[in-house]
């Protein structure tokens, strides 16, 4: 099989651990840490997705025919592997589509389950692509067998990942409308006093409980027929509870990943975006000076290298910049961090 045990479990590098943040980092919950010195530049470790967990956006997905399990562009002249219950899904070998159909694509296949097909397009409605992602985790679960004691959730593979119940760590959408054109636009968010706020929060908050009870009922009833040892993780009230904490999940462990779908070198290359959760990388937390940065190939999208930025002593916590790279102002990056990973702003 292609990861195992389901590809959750961190495998750590032999120049690096996954432990808890002590002293006053302990709220940062866990950490990645160096077990040696390290130099300048020097690669820490290559890994893959946990097995399923990485997809394109809605858009991009469409922008060009893709391995449906790698992400890589399949050319014209590529031979592909297409799913055998004919639903279109294509891969770029036997080995992406075995390992698809072990981690989830048996029981999520729009043919052998037209009711996926239903969530999907729902979520794609919703514009999330975290209720997909958050579906493969759960299907997956089959493959598991959960460990011995505890609640369901201590139970499964993914216990040990930061996962805050996904409602809470969302904030309600600011729609902008500070353009040039309409200056005096009549509602801006800051006419509305901090109770009106408040309340708008409360609104978002629940409409999203509501939309998130929604999808688990659904989802539950898609994996009904495909396991019994994990059901009760999706039954009655505790589902949305769940399916809310995955989402989390996926919010705070995943990181941008790129497809090339055009172009052939520099400038040219064209690149549909996607997201991914990686067992180790996903350990790691921000830092604005980050001593490590995560390095990848458009044209190997799913794989990520984990490199030192610079010499970094034994001991010393590795992190990244979540947002490296990335266009935003100071403020924004202060408001993702915030709102997106709960870091607090300095
Ligand atoms: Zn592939
Ligand atoms: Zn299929």
């Amino acid at each position: 099989m292609p990861c195992l045990p389901c590809g959750w479990r961190r495998q750590c590098p032999d120049t690096a651990e996954v432990r808890a943040c002590g002293g006053l980092a302990s709220s940062k919950g866990n950490g990645l840490f160096a077990t040696r010195s390290l130099v300048e530049d020097e690669l820490l470790f290559e890994e893959d997705p946990v097995c399923g967990m990485a997809m394109l956006m809605f858009d991009d997905a469409a922008s060009g025919r893709f391995c449906q399990h790698c992400l890589v562009l399949l050319r014209e002249d590529s031979e592909t592997v297409s799913c055998l219950q004919e639903c279109g899904a294509s891969y770029c070998s036997h080995a992406c589509r075995d390992a698809a159909k072990w981690a989830y694509h048996d029981v999520l296949c729009p043919v052998a389950n037209p009711r996926w097909g239903e969530y999907v397009e729902r979520a794609r409605e919703c514009g999330n692509e975290y209720y997909v992602l958050a579906a493969r985790a759960l299907a997956s679960l089959r493959n598991c067998t959960p460990a011995d004691d505890g609640e369901m959730w201590t139970r499964t593979p993914w216990f040990g990942y930061a996962a805050p119940p996904w409602w809470q760590t969302m904030k309600r959408p600011i729609y902008d409308t500070d353009d040039e054109s309409d200056g005096d636009s009549a509602s801006q968010p800051q006419d509305l006093d901090s109770e009106d706020n408040a309340s708008l929060d409360r609104f978002f908050q629940s409409a999203v409980r509501t939309q998130t009870s929604e999808m688990a009922e659904e989802l539950a009833a898609i994996l009904a027929n495909s396991d019994s040892v994990w059901s009760s993780l999706l039954a009655g009230p505790q589902a949305s509870e769940a399916l809310g904490r995955l989402m989390g999940l996926v919010r705070v462990n995943s990181m941008a990943i790129q497809s090339q779908t055009g172009g052939d070198s520099g400038d040219d290359v064209e690149l549909a975006k996607g997201m991914a959760i990686y067992p180790v990388t996903s350990a790691m937390n921000h830092d604005a000076e980050s001593n490590c940065y995560v390095a990848s190939n458009p044209s190997e999208p799913q794989r990520c290298y984990v490199r030192t930025r610079r010499a970094v002593a034994a001991g010393e916590e590795l992190c990244i910049d979540y947002l490296s790279g990335a266009p935003y102002s100071d403020e924004q990056r202060c408001d993702i961090l915030q709102h997106q990973y709960g870091i607090p702003s300095t």
